[in-house]
């Protein structure tokens, strides 16, 4: 906590007692001047150009209440509302997972495969934020996305960002999985499911615990929504489609099995940026 009857007034003031406070975090420092940044309504930038500004009290303690919230292992992200995803500074709020980077490959694998496709029909399974859809149909405004979430303000929040970007060719709906889609099938169809195993303590440990469950429990062997995604698949490919899919770690294995007893061929698995299986893939004749 901020000490008692110490005067912090200025920029580097702060940031120097804010960062001693979130000594435990490898991002102390960044995290004081994304937060302070926030409260005055500035970039960060700011903080070192302006180290001897005075910051109006009122400032200060909403700052001190974001500092301690961050103390106690409250994502950045939902502090400040905000995650860049793809380049595209996406709105997030504690209905959704907040976007990690080693997702953006999600997107990446799509758009090789998709880019003999003249308007591509993709379906992504569980869009939380919406951020795999929105990129995508950024990066391809041809392109005819349906995004799915089981929860309502997930999909509010996608929403949301979607027309903050002026993106109009995602369209929203609530869906257990397939339960919605009928018989509607796509070109591609991709997830980034919860597949946290159900029994992982890090689902209650910071910082997953201030996430969503919904888009974190995977169930039994973190598997359950992978193995749905899955089973469904072939109801809704094209031939010639595919289905990818983001997964654990240590999961790649599994997933793999999974892809090759439903009939999927050419299965295979790329490696995030830590050299861990993270997405796998397979086609669909
Ligand atoms: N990558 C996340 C994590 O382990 C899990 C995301 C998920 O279940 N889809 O923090």
């Amino acid at each position: 906590m901020k000490p008692h009857g110490v005067q912090l007034n200025t920029v580097a003031d702060l940031l120097g007692a804010a960062t001693a406070e979130l000594q435990e975090l490898d991002t102390a420092r960044l995290d004081a001047e994304v937060l302070l940044g926030m409260v005055l309504e500035v970039g960060r930038e700011y903080c070192y150009a302006h180290a001897e500004a005075q910051v109006p009290a009122a400032a200060a303690a909403d700052f001190w209440r974001l500092i301690t919230r961050r103390r106690d292992g409250f994502p950045v992200a939902y502090l400040t509302g905000r995650r860049e995803f793809w380049s595209l500074d996406l709105t997030v709020n504690q209905f959704t997972l907040i976007p990690r980077p080693e997702t953006e490959q999600l997107v990446e694998v799509t758009l090789d495969l998709t880019r003999p496709h003249h308007a591509p029909e993709l379906l992504e399974l569980g869009t939380g934020s919406g951020a795999v859809s929105l990129a995508l149909a950024r990066e391809r405004p041809d392109a005819r996305i349906t995004a799915t979430d089981l929860c309502r303000h997930a999909l509010d929040l996608a929403q949301h960002n979607a027309v903050r970007f002026g993106i109009g060719n995602v369209s929203f709906m609530v869906s257990d999985w397939y339960a919605a889609l009928g018989a509607r099938r796509f070109d591609v169809i991709l997830s980034n499911p919860p597949y946290v195993d159900e029994q992982c303590p890090a689902l209650w440990q910071t910082p997953l615990r201030h996430e969503p469950r919904l888009a974190l429990d995977g169930g039994r062997g973190g598997l359950e929504g992978v193995s749905r995604i899955i089973a469904g698949a072939r109801r809704h490919l094209r031939a010639d489609a595919y289905l990818l899919l983001e997964h654990g770690f240590d999961q790649g294995e599994s997933v793999r099995r999974l892809l090759r007893q439903q009939g999927f061929t050419e299965v295979e698995t790329r490696l995030d940026a830590g050299g861990q299986e993270r997405i796998s893939s397979g086609r669909w004749q």
